[in-house]
């Protein structure tokens, strides 16, 4: 029997020390919501998706597969847990890089058991063969099984008891159509309100034992890039500061010295997020710049500033794509204290 494999988490690990992932991973762990009702936010996601899951309980049979889509740390895996649970069926975790060739995944898919949920997180990263294997195994519940190699292999056909496929993306658009056809339903995950972190906070300082002051709930939403796992990485933060240095509450001036320590900005832009305005306003005099010369110029791999913190930057109007590269938006200057060029330095110049 195949083991399950762990998921690979590419959100890079800013703001924590290298090697300290376990205990990041099993500090969020601890927050995560466990059933729907939990889950702040993302009404129209929940509300989708109760209805899958109700449909499901009352036919009595595995639901459609479901994939989910948004920039990391908006609660995929989360949600994927919730379904599994929601269904009281068990839940197998893989991601799209851990799985090298089809065989991993044929190994994976013929020892699921019936009703049994398999998330597939980066499922935009899955290898062709395998991609295919999938198509199959979640249309017609088979995977072809191939023995023998060269000229006398053969496929043997393998039926595969119902389950459901939950596939993560941050990169939707990157999904081959046949793929994105096989799911029944998929969820949009957005960006949450300030007022939205505020509550994920609460809870997670209450599940957390931190006295969480409201005052300072608000500030560290409002600087969470309108992102739960920063909220909940952020509140950590906060709490170390406050028992070091404070009171040991989580009071607004906690808040505020732990936030500026971590260089996180009062619009929520972490060390990342600056780099790559600088880049793009100091280095490329406001752009157009295309994404992989942004990307060695701030010392990272173009997916992780494409999806951490382009999504951010474009939504909070600090810059902007067009068909020739990034460019910086007038607040980007103005957020960084800089003079934008005058007429032609820039589009919007
Ligand atoms: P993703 O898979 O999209 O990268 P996760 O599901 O791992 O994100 O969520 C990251 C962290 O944020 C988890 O600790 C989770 O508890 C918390 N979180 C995400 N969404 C919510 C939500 N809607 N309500 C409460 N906590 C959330």
């Amino acid at each position: 029997m195949a083991e399950p494999q762990d998921t690979e988490d590419v959100t890079s690990e800013r703001l924590v020390e290298p090697g300290a992932d376990d205990l990041e991973r099993a500090a969020e762990a601890a927050l995560r919501p466990r059933r729907l009702e939990e889950f702040v936010g993302q009404r129209t996601v929940r509300e989708q998706l109760s209805l899958v899951l109700d449909a499901a309980r009352g036919r009595g049979r595995a639901p459609d597969h479901v994939l989910l889509a948004g920039p990391p740390g908006l609660g995929k895996t989360t949600l994927a847990m919730i379904i599994a649970a929601e269904l009281g069926a068990s839940l197998r975790v893989t991601s799209g890089p851990a799985i090298q060739h089809a065989g991993d995944l044929a190994a994976v898919l013929s020892s699921l058991e019936e009703g049994e949920v398999l998330f597939i997180d980066e499922i935009h990263r899955l290898a062709r063969p395998a991609e295919e294997l999938l198509y199959v195994a979640m249309e017609d519940f088979r995977v072809d099984v191939v023995v023998g190699k060269g000229p006398g292999a053969s496929a043997i056909p393998l039926a595969l008891p119902p389950f459901t496929v939950v596939g993560a993306t941050t990169r939707s658009g990157l999904l081959p159509a046949p793929l994105r056809d096989r799911f029944g339903f998929t969820g949009h995950l957005d960006f949450y309100a300030d007022d939205e972190l505020e509550r994920v906070l609460v809870r997670s300082a209450r599940l957390l034992e931190v006295e969480l002051a409201p005052r300072a709930a608000a500030e560290i939403a409002s600087r969470s890039r309108g992102t739960p796992r920063i909220a909940n990485r952020l509140l950590r933060r906060v709490r170390d500061w406050a028992q070091v240095r404070g009171t040991g509450a989580a009071d607004l001036a906690a808040a505020r010295a732990a936030l500026e320590v971590y260089e996180v900005d009062e619009r929520g832009l972490d060390r990342l997020d600056r780099a790559v305005l600088r880049a793009l306003c100091e280095r490329f005099g406001g752009g157009p710049v295309g994404l992989s010369t942004l990307a060695v110029t701030v010392g990272e791999e173009p997916e992780t500033v494409e999806t951490v913190a382009e999504p951010f930057l474009v939504r909070e109007g600090l810059m902007g794509r067009t068909p020739r590269g990034r460019v910086a938006m007038p607040a980007a200057w103005e957020h960084l204290g800089l003079q934008a060029p005058q007429a032609g330095g820039t589009l919007f110049g």
